[in-house]
């Protein structure tokens, strides 16, 4: 990765704004077995340049140790039983709620985004600390199941069983709320985690696990654990003999975690990037929808897995959408300074990226509604919004992750849908309509639907999150990423002998299997009636 943050062998003390140490301090046991001096990286503020924490790049050896801790507190962490977690998830909880400024400022400094977007960040975590919380020992409740006619003397019931130690893998673009949405749930479920956050914001990853420590102080280090660095350290995560791995990233790292997950047949849940489309119907409040979309399109700089990246609206609304649409984004303006709209794009390369898709889209025949090339600096973008890009062309087909958003008008939601559904991912969906938003979300190819809104599935934490296609696979949030953490264990105990009813004994009685396969035929053999032939 050519723009990465820049690694140094020198052995350089962690500084940093109270965020460079290893979670654990001296006592923690990555630290304690690892001698040779690390190489570090500098994480920068991605406006000013200024080092906000100097990281180790952790080896495999540090990773394996890490792992190795998490492995030590599994007993203790899963033996609290949903009720102490809770306890120990509110208390995390409570920790960053109270230190809520300074989370909000070092997720400026560290990521960009304005103070604004920070808070509403910070705000979803909580909830989804809270929720994963309050919910798992509901959903993780041991359940009784019918055992069937034939096994009527057992009882059966699934028990959910922590599945050890759990890796997260995560982003850049929301630093706090999409590794929590793993690691509150993984937590919850009763594994300790070992969390990698993305080398451009570690001090953020760190802090997350500091405040963990912090709230919980008689926890081993190992319930919640950090190993910084690139890629590298991510594979070698994968490759420490973790029970699951969850990832969040771009598709091409999402394969890279997969392959590696595969020699050890470690589990993996995969969230990836999206194209999502919003629809804007006929009988849509046309006012509303271009209001949402222009929110949905450009905040947090357009780097959002499901923000709003392509529109389209029905011919009937398409000229007072395109008015609205232009007036909700006037004076909507990227900046470093606390009253912008937006912040920077966070990591510099993508910056090409977005200058190739609006140049692309541009030279086969799409005007800019607003913006254009020349809006496309380097770490501020203005926003943009290109109509009648052709439907194959990278702005349509590819995640731009900037403040880029694409218009075409259809016919009608026949043709909405079909296009909506016309690229490689499937993660999220607006639509906008008065009276058939539930029809058209049906119709939809995405793993989550916002009608008449933009993006509220991501704050509502009972709502499972997560993609399909190019966007990933599994779940997280809900009850669904609850169980993304849990190994189902199914018990069958013999309540009552009944002599001469045992089936699977060599000793059976002569004729019961007769009897039995009278039964079955009874019971299985009376299908319903077929549809009459056309
Ligand atoms: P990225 O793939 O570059 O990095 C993600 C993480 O993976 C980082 O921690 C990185 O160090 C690590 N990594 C890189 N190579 C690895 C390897 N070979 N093995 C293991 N780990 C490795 O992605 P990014 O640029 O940080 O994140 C942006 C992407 O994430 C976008 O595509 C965005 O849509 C997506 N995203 C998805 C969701 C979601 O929930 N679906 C949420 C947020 C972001």
């Amino acid at each position: 990765m050519p723009d990465q943050p820049a690694a140094s062998g020198a052995p350089t003390p962690l500084v940093g704004a109270g965020t460079g140490a290893p979670p654990g301090g001296a006592a923690d046991p990555a630290a304690a077995t690892v001698s040779a001096p690390e190489a570090t990286f500098a994480s920068t503020n991605p406006v000013t340049g200024a080092v906000v924490g100097h990281f180790p790049v952790a080896s495999p050896q540090r990773v394996s140790a890490a792992v190795a801790a998490a492995r030590a507190a599994a007993p203790w962490w899963a033996g609290l039983g949903a009720a102490g977690r809770r306890e120990h998830l509110l208390r995390w909880a409570a920790h960053l709620a109270r230190h809520d400024g300074e989370l909000v400022e070092l997720l400026h400094a560290e990521n960009g985004k304005t103070a604004a977007d920070a808070r509403i960040e910070l705000l979803l975590t909580l909830e989804h600390i809270r929720w994963a919380a309050r919910n798992a020992g509901r959903v993780l409740r041991t359940r009784r199941v019918l055992p069937g006619p034939f096994l009527a003397n057992h009882t059966a019931r699934v028990e959910y069983r922590p599945l050890g130690v759990v890796g997260v893998i995560g982003p850049w673009n929301y630093p706090l709320l999409t590794p929590v949405g793993s690691i509150a749930y993984a937590l919850a479920a009763g594994n300790p985690v070992v969390f990698k956050p993305s080398e451009y914001t570690s001090a953020l990853g760190s802090r997350l696990a500091e405040a963990f420590a912090a709230a919980n102080p008689a926890a081993p280090t190992g319930v919640l654990g950090v190993v910084t660095g690139f890629g590298a350290t991510g594979a070698a995560l994968c490759a420490a003999g973790v029970d699951k791995i969850a990832f969040t990233g771009s598709v091409a790292s999402g394969r890279k975690v997969m392959a590696a997950c595969a020699q050890s047949l470690t589990p993996v849940v995969i969230e990836c990037g999206g194209k999502d489309p919003c629809i804007v119907a006929d009988d849509a409040d046309v006012v509303a929808a271009a209001h949402a979309a222009a929110w949905g399109a450009m905040s947090n700089a357009g780097q959002t897995c499901a923000g709003v990246e392509r529109i389209y609206v029905t011919a009937a609304v398409a000229e007072p959408f395109l008015a609205e649409l232009r007036r909700a984004l006037a004076g909507v303006r990227p900046g470093g300074e606390p009253d912008a709209s937006y912040g920077p794009m966070t990591m510099p390369g993508q910056a090409a990226v977005v200058r190739r898709h609006v140049a692309d889209a541009l030279a086969r025949g799409a005007t800019a509604l607003l913006g254009g090339v020349e809006a496309v600096g380097g770490t501020f973008i203005s926003p943009i919004v290109l109509v009648d890009v052709p439907e194959d062309s990278p702005a349509v087909q590819e995640e731009t992750f900037g403040p880029v958003v694409t218009v075409r008008t259809v016919a009608d939601v026949d043709e909405a849908v079909a296009l909506a559904n016309g690229t490689p991912y499937a993660l999220g969906a607006t639509v906008f309509s008065r009276r058939r938003g539930d029809e058209i979300a049906r119709r939809l190819d995405a793993g989550m639907v916002s009608v008449n809104a933009v993006l509220s599935f991501a704050g509502i934490p009972a709502l499972p999150f997560g993609g399909s296609g190019e966007s990933g696979f599994g779940r997280v949030h809900g009850a669904e990423g609850l169980r993304e953490f849990v190994r189902p264990r199914s018990v069958a105990t013999l309540r009552l002998r009944l002599p001469g009813t045992t089936l699977t004994a060599f000793q059976r009685p002569p004729g019961l299997l007769a009897a039995v396969s009278w039964a079955a035929r009874r019971r299985h053999g009376r299908a319903p009636a077929a549809p009459p032939g056309r």
